[in-house]
């Protein structure tokens, strides 16, 4: 039986950022991950792979439609499809081996298996594929501390078929072998979104079914309804209001059934209708640990689970399913154990739709001020009147800054635009030292920067832009 201060069940990004702040606390760190390779959803089939391909679809399609724009003539521009799925699982690859190189460096010892609760202070670890019953299959380990950081996988509709090939999730949308020539997308969310626009970028003809009347749920609607707009000039086709029943495999490709309307034929099918906590096989009973009506595990503001000695963090606990946010969690946990100090500002997270343009939000939306009965003033600026936007070619889009009328304090920053996800930074550090309008709008920003977007919508918030 091997003993640890702490044993984090989870390699993904909450988990290993916290066996990493443990070890630099001095603790005796054991993670436990059931893959084989280290980095959860988000470095295996999430974030990055869909980054991957995100980066290698605009280039793409850069070239063959807007390369001429800027002088650039070039014959003949081909899809390597191959090429551009092998530069992903590289950059994966690379990434996934970097944690382990970092586990190594921090002295995080590294358990390959399915971890279970077996009792207060102890964990086992079997092999993946066996209950870990068998003498000998599996290990004990005992600790003071168990932290639970086992993510979420895709969630599923009743009477949708998956087949891991035709009608999949996301996992399979980051690998198809070949251009689809007509895709249906169930879910208008990030994930649906996201893998949507690469296949379209790519060739495929892209239909939504979004069972909401607007895409993009939790993101402000006057942003999310731009949004739309942008995706229905780039010949997305959305059915909003449109719940899917049923998808199965037919003998050439998929038909998807909707609560009202015609059935859809296609040759794809992607299923993004959200994520459900990973709560399977944990021995959260043998604990004494009951789930939430959401299969999530509750816990107080320090991650404490109901059982003594046991925490968790990221998708398994209420909260958005972001990989940022989990990883902020996992610190402030290990910090809390360690120092007795730890927190994070759910105020500050910010959340981004990588998609072209890019959207992203941090803080309150418009309708939740509204809902909470909030006074606030509101600035906008158009990166139309921005000047590297100019030069990039790339104008569609606006700030938006909601701010206290009382105070005039930062409430809610909601960006759709060129590199809305790198610009959000600046609108989350405002809001965590709880900047004013004003404050930012004093604050030099170097021209030509599209950052000068965000300084005008602060000046917008007093009736003050420049430049529109
Ligand atoms: P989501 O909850 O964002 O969107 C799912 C959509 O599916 C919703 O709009 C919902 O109304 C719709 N839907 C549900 N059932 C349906 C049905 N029967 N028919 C038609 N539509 C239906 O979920 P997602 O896009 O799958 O993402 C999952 C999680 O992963 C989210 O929490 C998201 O924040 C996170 N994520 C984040 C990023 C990012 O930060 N860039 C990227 C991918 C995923």
């Amino acid at each position: 039986m091997k003993q640890h201060d702490l044993i984090v069940i989870g390699a993904g990004p909450g988990g290993y950022v916290a066996a990493l702040r443990a070890a630099q606390l001095g603790l005796s760190v054991a993670c436990v991950e059931q893959e084989p390779t280290l980095g959860g959803t988000c470095l295996r089939v999430g974030c990055i792979p869909s980054k991957a391909l995100l980066e290698s679809s605009e280039h793409y399609a850069a070239a063959r439609n807007s390369f001429a724009e800027h002088g650039v003539r070039l014959a003949g521009v081909e899809l390597d499809l191959d090429a551009m799925l092998k530069r992903k699982n590289r950059i994966v690859s690379t990434l996934t081996k970097g944690i382990e190189a970092l586990f190594k460096k921090n002295g995080v010892t590294r358990y390959h298996g399915h971890a279970r609760l077996n009792g207060p202070g102890r964990v086992v670890v079997a092999p993946v594929g066996s209950a870990g019953d068998a003498p000998g299959d599996a290990q004990e380990l005992t600790s003071k501390h168990i932290l639970i950081a086992s993510g979420s996988k895709p969630a599923t509709i009743p009477g949708v078929e998956l087949d891991g090939d035709r009608i999949g999730t996301s996992t399979e949308a980051l690998s198809y072998t070949a251009v689809p020539a007509h895709l249906v997308v169930i879910g208008a969310g990030y994930i649906g979104l996201e893998l949507g626009s690469v296949w379209a970028r790519l060739g495929a003809k892209v239909t939504f079914l979004e069972y909401l009347d607007h895409i993009l749920p939790g993101t402000d609607q006057e942003i999310a309804a731009d949004a739309l707009k942008l995706f229905q000039k780039q010949e997305l086709e959305f059915h909003l209001g449109s719940r899917v029943t049923a998808a199965r495999v037919t003998g050439t490709g998929c038909v998807v059934e909707r609560a009202a309307g015609a059935p859809i034929e296609c040759d794809r099918v992607l299923v993004a209708v959200g994520r459900a906590p990973n709560t399977n096989g944990l021995g959260l009973e043998s604990a004494g640990i009951q789930l939430d009506e959401r299969g999530r595990i509750p816990v107080n503001e320090h991650y404490a689970t109901s059982a003594a000695g046991v925490y968790a963090i990221g998708d398994v606990i209420p909260g958005p399913m972001l990989a940022h946010k989990a990883e902020d969690e996992g610190i402030a946990c290990v910090e809390q154990i360690v120092t007795g100090y730890g927190h994070v500002n759910y105020d500050a997270i910010p959340g981004i739709c990588y998609t072209e343009p890019e959207i992203a939000g941090v803080g309150r939306t418009e309708e939740q001020l509204q809902q909470q009965g909030t006074e606030y003033r509101k600035g906008v600026f158009p990166f139309r009147a921005n000047g590297r936007a100019r030069a990039l070619g790339q104008v569609e889009g606006k700030v938006k800054i909601l701010a206290d009328a009382k105070t005039d304090r930062i409430l809610g920053v909601h960006i759709i635009g060129p590199r809305a996800g790198d610009l959000i930074a600046e609108a989350t550090a405002a809001i965590e030292f709880g900047a004013s309008s004003e404050d930012l709008a004093r604050c030099c920003h170097a021209h030509p920067t599209l950052s000068e977007a965000l300084k005008e919508a602060a000046l917008a918030v007093h009736g003050r832009a420049l430049h529109a």
